[in-house]
């Protein structure tokens, strides 16, 4: 319950249960679909469902839809995937465009109290009429304009009677005000564009901040969480609710109650708290598009990519990142997270889920001569080292065997524990063998000819006899071929927003971070559904690809390297 974690919005919550303001709290997550949901959202999803759920109160999805030519259906349907595959369910799923009728006499009542306009200026006018920080703004000349002319004039706006841009709906506040967001800020736009959810019903859009402000009220939200941006668009959202009164205007919401839509109008309050950034990504959705639009990733859920559906195919589990927001908490603190933050997140949650299996990413030969030709046999392995429940596999063992090629050095530098000619080295599960012969195809070691001591298998005397290094290894009879995709980090540098010596994101993309290799799998890593994840002995943990594996065609992705390998 909300006792155990600590914040100074959940200060808030508590403190607005105890003191009867609410009796029960109601949030909102309320993404625009305009495109994919990417790392930085899960903080907002996990703060604005997860302190719900700890209160015993609810969470509604909203899409605030109404910017109808930035959106599209497809991202509506991902993001109730996404937020469902992290974990959340919501209590009720809405759209901004639900309200368009209550937004649409919202703005008919601001304009019967005076407090709203139609003005003529086009967009280059009102910005110069706003003025600067330094500078108050000046009255546009059609501030003065009669109720009758107003409504008159709104109400053929909405008819279609204008061109786009050629008037607008202004809140009448303050053009002297230090806040330039209270500055007559636009509260309507002309916009003949068909929208995703209300096809050609309307030609006039509600501006984000009149919408959301609305949308807040007419759902009931007690607590508006949001990131720091909007902080200065608080005083807006404070004048929408107060001035329209929803509570106090009921008829306002007969069109919901129409339609049967459950309300609970009320007063919300907007808090916000930091973006969560992380470092060697980006993560503005327009970013994050038009590296998919100009082909430079695989599409949105490219295993590069921070959107939530690329992070799940590389293998990412929602209690990981769910674990690595809930670490970093919530705060008013702008910062940087370094991405290795985030990765000992899912090693610490694979690292306990996982069950452990064998592979070879880059392949040589090493037979055992002194076992008979066509020697076989089977030996039990611990599918987990620490969880017993998750029981043994049978793992084939033979004569010939593939071993990594980096476990072998001809000649070896200082500090190097693994196989070189005449040495020993343990093979996992099996025993101690010594390189007695490496040989050649020129210059490439093909194959390498072994001995093993027979005394050092399990059961027998020798087997804790020391060796230093121990290595993975597979039967090569028995293994399986596997497309395996290693990536690596889809950016060179630390900060690939920073153009300020003028190279874009676009010129700091990493050439490496996908490199695909055929690796040899033991059997019982092959036969598994899409979306398994399994540890690699000494390589890291793996997922089965979300679209592309089958137990016919196994294909996998390195979600994370088992160290923390990255030099920065
Ligand atoms: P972007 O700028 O990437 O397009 P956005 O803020 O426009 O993101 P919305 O769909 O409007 O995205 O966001 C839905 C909610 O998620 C908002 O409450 C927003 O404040 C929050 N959010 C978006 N990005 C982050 C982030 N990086 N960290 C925390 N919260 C975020
Ligand atoms: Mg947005
Ligand atoms: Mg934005």
């Amino acid at each position: 319950s909300g006792e155990t974690r600590n914040d100074f919005i959940r200060q808030i919550v508590r403190d607005d249960l105890s003191s009867g303001k609410h009796d029960r709290i109601q949030t909102r997550f309320p993404p625009e679909p305009n495109g994919y949901l990417h790392l930085g959202h899960t903080r907002a999803i996990w703060a604005d469902f997860g302190i719900a759920q700890e209160f015993n109160g609810a969470c509604n999805l909203r899409f605030d839809d109404t910017n109808p030519a930035r959106e599209d259906p497809e991202y509506v349907q991902a993001i109730q995937d996404d937020v469902r595959w992290l974990g959340y369910d919501w209590r009720s799923l809405r759209h901004a465009s639900d309200y368009f009728d209550v937004y649409y006499l919202a703005a008919e009542k601001l304009i019967l109290d005076g407090n709203a306009y139609v003005c003529d200026l086009s967009a280059d006018q009102v910005r110069e009429y706003r003025g600067t920080l330094t500078e108050p703004g000046r009255d546009s000349p059609f501030r003065g304009r009669s109720v009758e002319e107003n409504l008159d004039l709104f109400r053929r706006m909405r008819a279609g009677e204008f061109a786009d841009g050629a008037r607008t709906l202004r809140a009448r506040i303050d053009m002297a005000s230090g806040n330039i967001n209270l500055r007559d800020p636009a509260l309507y736009r002309i916009k003949h564009v068909p929208h995703q959810n209300t096809g050609d019903a309307w030609c006039i859009y509600p501006m984000y901040d009149f919408a959301h402000a609305l949308g807040d009220a007419i759902e009931g939200i007690t607590h508006s969480l949001c990131t720091l941006e909007f902080e200065d668009h608080r005083p807006l959202y404070d004048w929408c609710v107060d001035k329209v009164d929803l509570a106090g205007n009921p008829q306002l919401l007969q069109p919901l109650l129409d339609r049967g839509l459950p309300l609970e109008a009320g007063k919300p309050r907007q808090i916000e708290f930091s973006r969560l950034n992380v470092n060697y990504t980006v993560m503005s959705k327009r970013k994050l598009m038009a590296l998919v639009q100009e082909g430079l990733v695989d599409g949105w859920d490219d295993p590069r990519l921070p959107t939530l559906q690329g992070i799940r195919r590389r293998g990412y589990t929602p209690a990981a990142l769910r674990a690595f927001v809930e670490r970093l908490g919530l705060s008013k603190q702008n910062s940087l997270i370094d991405f290795s933050v985030l990765e000992a997140a899912v090693r610490e949650d694979l690292d306990a889920s996982a069950q452990r299996r064998m592979a070879v990413l880059d392949p040589l030969g090493l037979v055992l001569t002194n076992l008979p030709e066509g020697h076989g046999e089977v030996v039990a392995f611990a599918n987990h080292p620490k969880d017993e429940a998750a029981g043994q596999r049978d793992v084939p063992f033979s004569r010939e065997l593939w071993i990594e090629r980096e476990d072998f050095m001809e000649q070896p530098v200082k500090g190097f524990h693994r196989l070189v000619p005449g040495g020993e080295v343990r093979l996992r599960g099996i025993g101690i063998v010594r390189c007695d012969e490496v040989v050649k195809d020129g210059d490439r070691v093909v194959e390498l000819r072994c001995s093993l001591d027979p005394e050092t298998r399990p059961g027998r005397e020798g087997a804790n006899r020391k060796v230093k290094g121990t290595i993975h290894w597979v039967s090569a009879r028995h293994a399986v071929a596997a497309e395996v995709r290693l990536y690596d980090r889809l950016f060179k540098v630390p900060d690939p927003d920073d153009d300020s010596d003028g190279r874009t994101y676009r010129d700091h993309l990493n050439p490496e971070s996908r490199r695909t290799v055929q690796a040899w799998l033991e059997p019982a890593a092959v036969d598994v559904a899409p979306e398994t994840r399994l540890q690699f002995e000494r390589l890291g943990y793996f997922v089965a690809d979300r679209k592309d594996h089958s137990p016919q065609k196994p294909v996998f992705n390195r979600t994370v390297t088992l160290r923390d390998t990255w030099a920065t």
